[in-house]
């Protein structure tokens, strides 16, 4: 069954721009899919909608059968958000940052499954390290951390690799690949093809605020000539 259900969702803004237009999706637990294309497409607002942070103007999102509008927190507790723009505490430690969002969602700390977290994104001996004094892609593995603190079982990752470099890119393909072995679903963002191609199993194509098309990956890359 669908974790996350999608129908005819559409958001105009009050600017009067249509950021989406009539999308209609269903991702299957367990599933790694990437949502590909050009700035502007309506990507961030698809996952900011999904996850009930921006109010449709049309259609429905179900999360694990909640209605993420009537049933909000139900819908809540099972979404993990990694946004575009990110605010961390600098002068916190790492375990500390996690563990107080799991406070966050009014739950305790779960020090056996947060070490299982820190583990599988090879944070685990800087826990107690300040993050200021991690690197780039650290941090981003810390915001990672904190987004999964309160056991979501899907994860959204909007434009995980915005702005980085290569090698940090790189880093980020394997942390969701890893991720993907632990079950988590996740869906993300990206105007690389290269990088949906690298980390989902099905892309779905995006522009004007309209899915265009949704195809596992495998026929995708077969529809643009490439031979892998
Ligand atoms: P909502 O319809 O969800 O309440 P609004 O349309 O009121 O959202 O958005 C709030 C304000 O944020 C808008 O008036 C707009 O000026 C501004 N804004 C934020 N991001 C953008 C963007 N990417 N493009 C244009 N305006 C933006
Ligand atoms: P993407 O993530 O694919 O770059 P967005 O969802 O951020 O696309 O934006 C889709 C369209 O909606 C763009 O035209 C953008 O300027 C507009 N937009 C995004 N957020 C707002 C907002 N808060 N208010 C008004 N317009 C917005």
């Amino acid at each position: 069954t669908a974790i996350i259900d999608v129908d005819h969702l559409s958001k105009t803004y009050d600017s009067g721009t249509k950021a989406l237009d009539d999308v209609s999706l269903t991702i299957e637990e367990g599933e790694i899919i990437a949502l590909l294309g050009p700035n502007g497409a309506g990507k961030t607002t698809l996952i900011s909608t999904i996850c009930g942070l921006v109010v449709p103007t049309g259609g429905t999102v179900r999360v694990g059968g909640h209605d993420i509008r009537t049933d909000w927190r139900a819908a809540r507790k099972m979404i993990g958000l990694v946004p575009q723009e990110i605010a961390i505490e600098l002068f916190e430690t790492v375990m500390n940052t996690v563990r107080f969002t799991r406070g966050l969602y009014g739950q305790r700390p779960d020090d056996a499954y947060l070490e299982q977290v820190l583990r599988s994104l090879t944070l685990w001996d800087k826990r107690d390290s300040l993050i200021k004094e991690l690197s780039g892609g650290m941090k981003r593995r810390v915001l990672i951390a904190k987004a999964l603190a309160h056991r979501p079982r899907v994860l959204f990752l909007d434009e995980p690799t915005a702005g980085v470099d290569v090698a940090l890119r790189r880093e980020m393909w394997q942390v969701v690949r890893r991720l993907r072995q632990e079950g988590v679903t996740i869906i993300l963002t990206t105007h690389y093809l290269e990088e949906a191609e690298e980390m989902a199993d099905r892309i779905g194509v995006i522009n004007h605020g309209q899915l265009l098309l949704v195809k596992p990956k495998a026929e995708l890359m077969g529809e643009f000539g490439k031979k892998r």
